[in-house]
Parts: structure tokens; sequence; C-alpha cells
């Protein structure tokens, strides 16, 4: 199912909505190969209709799987959207549109949901990167190797 909202249940009350949203629902364009997404959308919102506008506020939380960027190795780290606010117009040139009196929050979400991402995802604060690339034997030059993200590192020596 959709997140959607139908305007005429909104007249006379606000509505609660909690629920899941399905990974195929959902359909993020992964393209940072570094997170993916396995698990669904997990929401809890309330919405509310005001005179020119649609407020949406409530949490949203998701599971990430993640590849440190330094050690490329695999977590999981939660994200959570604790004060995730809409404020969908009704009128004017944002107004947003309506299909049979409905309009489906997805869009909103998978937009939010991409930004929350981080930017460079790490095992812990404190990851010192791949083993073999910070011993590295006996060289004690502290140049580019260290200087370099370590994911280029391990490309280079696939390319040997
Ligand atoms: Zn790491």
């Amino acid at each position: 199912m959709p997140l959607t909202v139908n305007l005429r249940h909104l007249e006379n009350r606000d509505l609660e909505l909690h629920g899941e949203l399905s990974l195929a629902e959902l359909d993020l364009d992964l393209r940072d190969e570094m997170i993916s997404v396995t698990q669904p959308v997990e929401y809890d919102i309330e919405v509310e209709k005001l005179d020119d506008a649609i407020l949406v506020q409530g949490e949203l939380h998701v599971e990430l799987e993640c590849e440190c960027v330094r050690c490329l190795k695999k977590f999981t780290r939660k994200l959570d959207l604790q004060d995730w606010t809409l404020h969908l117009p009704l009128e004017g040139e944002e107004a947003i549109t309506f299909k049979n009196d409905s309009v489906d929050l997805t869009p909103f979400v998978r937009e939010d949901i991409l930004l929350g991402f981080p930017q460079h995802p790490l095992c812990r604060p404190d990851c010192g990167g791949l083993k073999k690339a910070s011993v590295g034997k006996a060289r004690k030059t502290v140049g580019k190797e260290e200087s370099k993200p370590s994911a280029w590192a391990e490309l280079n020596k696939l390319k040997l």
C-alpha cells in the first residue's frame, strides 16, 4: 500500500497513520553503493488539514545497510527522522496534485530518506581503515597511501 492521504478523510478530523512502506513502494534510486535499504520504512505520522495546506508531522524509521568507506566492513545503522514535517500547499503554483481526492506521500518519504543518508558511512567514528593499508610493509611514508580513501587503495590493488 502506498502512503496516501485522502483529503475527504481530513475534513472533520486529523488522521493518525502508522505502518510500513514497503521497499517496492519506496523504490529508492540507490546510486550510492555504500548504502542500501532492505527493510520497509516505518512511519508514525499525524496529518492535519490547514486552511490552505496539509500538514504532516511525525517520525520515519528505516534500517540502512552500509559499507564503511574506510574499511569496507558492512554494518547496519538506524535512520530516524524524529521530527519529519511536510507542509503541502493546496493552492498556488506549489500546490500538490490529487488523484481521486488523495495525495501520495511516498515521494516525499523517498526524498527525505535519501537526504538522511550519511555522506560517508563509517562503521565507527574512529575506524582505522583497512589493516593492510595502514600497516603497509615497513614503508613509513605518511604520504599518498594514507591520504587517499582506502577504497581507492583497494581498487588500485585489484587493477594490478
Ligand atoms: Zn570501518
